[in-house]
């Protein structure tokens, strides 16, 4: 058995419209000051209140968002009592809306209570409508969320599939302006869900469809949306069209190891989450080659390399990434992060234990062992490739 769940989608130039058409009477807008500022919440709100909401703009939230964030946007939520919740921001508000509307409808919970084992009984008081403002993360898409624990310095994933968001808005002028580092960073996420996706142990024809069909389209669009940003609206348009679809196509299947190793590094070492990933990517398919090779050799082909049989279409697609990582000049090893080795070292087994208690390294198609992990540490500090 498997499921295959996605919210409603609206995607194209003028989606934002559709929120006119809304019926409701009052609507919670979680976002973060950076987005605000850069005024991607005035046209929501004009045209929320154009369809006649009253509206309160909740704008606390940080990139890794934490406990704490969330907890302080449930106080406010509840003083609102909204029938709508409109997230518009990046993964890190969509995740952080998520929360607060679990907190919102079950206050007897904790966020870090929020399991798929547990029902929740969400939407007797409101629903979530999901905008994003970077063309990467799939939040929108999934309901999976991501919060970090900053004593502890480490991501902690949680979410039920009812968290899954009502309408995903997926407008590419919302996008336009994205600055040329984000567009590398939250591109290298949507590439790594389509291709970790496609190689998940959870796959199905569903999800098959979705991410091969993202992972051609970024490999074809993320160097032009990075290199022209905004003089290039069809590159914008197409990434903002494939990070959802990739988003869809992970919602129920899952990612894998690079995104364990990624939230652990991540959040040890403060850097974004699809930069750390991507970094991760080639080394971990050359770690999958031999469980995933004809998975991988459909990737390959998708993207337009030769995919000879065996584990080489697995070595040339990782050689693909390495490639695209360097057209986006974005760090290929942990070293080039700028993080130090001593550092590094010291904080190894704790990189290790927390990614290995990742959920995402359950879905890996290679179940790695402990050494392994911390030899994938080594590897993608130093830039050597996987040979174990
Ligand atoms: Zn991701």
């Amino acid at each position: 058995m498997w499921f295959f769940k996605t919210p409603e989608i609206v995607f194209g130039e003028e989606a934002l419209a559709y929120l006119e058409r809304l019926e409701g009477r009052r609507a919670f807008i979680v976002t973060d000051a950076q987005v605000r500022g850069l005024g991607l919440v005035r046209p929501v709100e004009e045209r929320l209140r154009r369809a006649g909401f009253e509206i309160d703009v909740f704008d606390a939230i940080t990139p890794n968002p934490t406990i704490d964030q969330v907890r302080a946007g449930a106080d406010e939520i509840r003083a609102f009592q909204p029938d709508w919740i409109v997230a518009v921001g990046g993964g890190s508000v969509i995740d952080a809306a998520k929360a607060i509307w679990v907190l919102f409808e079950r206050p007897d919970l904790d966020p870090l209570g929020i399991s798929p084992m547990e029902p929740l009984g969400l939407r007797r008081r409101a629903r979530l409508i999901a905008v994003p403002t970077t063309s990467g993360t799939g939040s929108e898409a999934t309901w999976a969320i991501v919060l970090t624990d900053p004593r502890a310095r480490r991501k902690l994933a949680v979410g039920s599939r009812e968290n899954l968001p009502d309408i995903a808005i997926v407008d590419p002028s919302v996008v336009l302006q994205l600055p040329p580092r984000l567009t590398a960073d939250t591109g290298m996420d949507a590439l790594s869900h389509a291709v970790e996706g496609y190689v998940s142990t959870w796959h199905n024809p569903f999800s098959d469809a979705l991410c091969l069909q993202a992972a051609r389209t970024i490999f074809t669009y993320l160097p032009r949306a990075y290199q022209h940003g905004a003089e290039d609206p069809e590159a914008r348009a197409q990434m903002h069209l494939a990070a959802t679809m990739a988003g869809v196509g992970i919602g129920d299947v899952l990612v894998g190891l690079a995104h364990s190793l990624g939230h652990a590094l991540g959040a040890r070492f403060d850097l974004p989450h699809g930069r750390a990933v991507g970094l991760f990517l080639p080394y971990v398919i050359e770690f999958n080659a031999r469980s995933a090779a004809g998975r991988y050799a459909d990737l390959a082909r998708a993207i337009g390399l030769e995919a000879p049989d065996g584990t080489e279409a697995a070595f040339r697609l990782a050689r693909a990434v390495l490639d695209l990582l360097d057209r986006l000049e974005q760090p290929q090893t942990i070293a080039a992060c700028e993080i130090p080795r001593d550092d590094f070292e010291a904080d190894l087994p704790t990189l290790v234990e927390y990614a290995l208690e990742d959920p995402c390294t359950l879905t890996n198609p290679r179940a790695p062992t402990r050494e392994e992990v911390a030899h994938l540490f080594m590897y993608a500090f130093e830039g050597r490739p996987v040979d174990f």
